[in-house]
């Protein structure tokens, strides 16, 4: 089964209408000097059945005699730490994550970066293991048309912490003003708008015809 990354942090509708200097996003994006993208959703989807994976991660819990404290999966990521299982956990996710990452499908997005028309810097800003988004991408070409790469465990928080997407940002010597995240969910905008970046939504970016 193939699912969509559940949302991290839903509790904030993202504008998906206008970025942060109130352009739409079409054009917002199609003035950026550089492209941070989401990965899963957003340039291609990983096959993995997100419902197993807080199986597996439950599992964990389990097998140190501990009751998990939540049912969603990235505050069971989130709450490992303290309950001295974080390896434990981030390996139980990452490993659906990497296998998933070698069975994934591109979406128009990905297809059309893998196009090589747009020639602006890239880099992938995503919740999942940098690992898993390497595989990824490698499996599909992207692998040379993306300059740096964040997954969750790149830097010490992530999305929807601004961190990660500065730090993407940070990698490919663009300027945040402009910049644009491309993303598919409302914790995508939330990131964005934390970290001072216009957000445009997926439909937003393949609605630029020029690129
Ligand atoms: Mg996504």
């Amino acid at each position: 089964m193939t699912d969509s990354l559940p949302d991290a942090d839903p509790y904030s509708e993202a504008d998906t209408l206008t970025g942060a200097d109130g352009r739409v996003g079409s054009d917002a994006f199609a003035a950026a000097d550089a492209v941070v993208y989401d990965l899963d959703g957003t340039l291609l989807e990983l096959a993995v059945d997100w419902d197993r994976v807080a199986e597996d991660v439950t599992a964990a819990y389990a097998q140190q005699a501990l009751i998990p404290p939540t049912e969603d999966l990235w505050k069971l990521l989130d709450a490992a730490e303290e309950y001295g299982i974080a390896a434990a956990v981030e390996e139980a996710i990452a490993a659906h994550e990497r296998e998933g990452a070698a069975d994934s499908r591109p979406f128009p997005l990905g297809e059309r970066l893998l196009s090589r028309e747009d020639t602006r810097p890239a880099a992938v800003c995503s919740l999942n293991c940098e690992a898993a988004c390497r595989i990824a991408l490698e499996t599909h070409g992207l692998d040379d048309a993306v300059d740096a790469v964040v997954g969750r465990d790149s830097v010490g928080t992530h999305k929807p912490d601004p961190e990660p997407l500065l730090a993407a940002i940070d990698a490919i010597d663009a300027d945040p003003d402009r910049t644009v995240f491309v993303g598919d969910s409302a914790s995508d905008g939330v990131t964005a708008e934390r970290a001072g970046v216009a957000f445009v939504s997926v439909a937003d970016a393949l609605a630029d015809n020029d690129i």
